[in-house]
């Protein structure tokens, strides 16, 4: 059952329910049905597919998922836009609404799910970064993700080694998976029209990392690598970890970084060989708290 609506139903809907779409929720209903098809495509969902959807709002494309896919798992937050979805699909037996927020999911969640899932949606704008990062720790779980974000996030997570906009969030995507920008989306196909431009992206989790340090490790340590960027390599790492300056030289040598470098000329060999070594380093007691908190 196709659950999308056009913009004249989907006014119809709210003005029925005596809604107006929340700013604050990030609700901006897709009306585009060729937009709807790139996603659908982008996601090359098969009928053994598991998927989940983030933010399904009134189902632009929650129907057509589950008519594609063996099980659709469709997370709202809002219980208005829930319930108006639930009754719409009554009946169907492969769609599960799930009225939580997404970022409050747990990891127990995915892993009764018993098979990796493919996870779509249009994220709401105001957390998608953090709902990204979720994916990113979330990883295991998942065969790929095709999400439409804020053109803006997209462009931080692509950064390659040398842009402005290479940081914490590039590198960890470099690190752990496979993303791409894969579409821009005008605004127009959104009501209300957004004031930012959107993309899809296609992001394809890194099956194992030969590595023996977690996520966390990486993520924190760059965070600490990343947090003053104007100041060169050996700056930064005698400052942020409190090592002296000569055995932060002895570090970079041996990570082969040359210490003039900024962060974010680094190349993720070097970033991978120098959270290693600072890793290392944290057995012999050199500081690596962040934000207060062991790591
Ligand atoms: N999928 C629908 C579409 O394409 O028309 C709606 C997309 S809209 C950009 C984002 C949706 O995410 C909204 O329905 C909003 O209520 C929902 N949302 C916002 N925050 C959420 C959260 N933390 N967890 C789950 N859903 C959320």
């Amino acid at each position: 059952m196709d659950t999308f609506l056009t913009i004249t139903q989907i006014l119809e809907t709210l003005k029925k329910n005596k809604i107006t779409p929340n700013k604050q929720l990030g609700q901006n209903f897709l009306i585009d049905k060729n937009i709807r098809e790139k996603i659908i495509s982008f996601a090359e969902i098969e009928k053994q597919d598991i998927v989940v959807e983030i933010g399904c709002g009134l189902g632009a494309l929650t129907g057509i998922l589950a008519e594609k896919a063996e099980f659709v798992y469709a997370f709202e937050k809002d219980r208005k836009l829930a319930s108006i979805l639930r009754n719409k699909i009554e009946g169907l037996s492969n769609i599960k609404i799930e009225e939580k927020d997404f970022l409050e999911v747990e990891e127990k969640y995915f892993s009764s799910l018993k098979t990796r899932v493919k996870i779509i949606g249009n994220l709401p704008y105001y957390i998608a970064s953090p709902i990204l990062f979720k994916l990113l720790k979330l990883r295991k779980y998942i065969k790929l993700a095709v999400v439409m974000v804020p053109e803006d996030v997209a462009t931080r997570i692509v950064a390659k080694t040398g842009d402005k906009n290479f940081g914490v969030m590039a590198a960890l995507f470099s690190l752990f998976s496979h993303c791409f920008i894969v579409y821009r989306v005008s605004r127009t196909v959104f009501y209300p029209t957004p004031e930012i431009t959107s993309v899809i992206m296609k992001i394809i989790p890194v099956e194992k990392f030969e590595s023996e340090l977690t996520q966390d490790i990486f993520w924190k340590t760059l965070e600490k690598l990343f947090i003053q960027k104007r100041k060169n390599i050996l700056n930064v790492i005698s400052k942020s970890f409190k090592i002296d300056k000569n055995t932060a030289q002895s570090i970079l040598e041996q990570a082969k970084i040359t210490p003039t470098l900024r962060s974010h000329q680094l190349e993720i060999d070097q970033i991978v060989r120098l959270v290693h070594l600072m890793s290392k380093a944290k057995l012999k007691n050199f500081d690596l708290t962040f934000k207060g908190k062991k790591i």
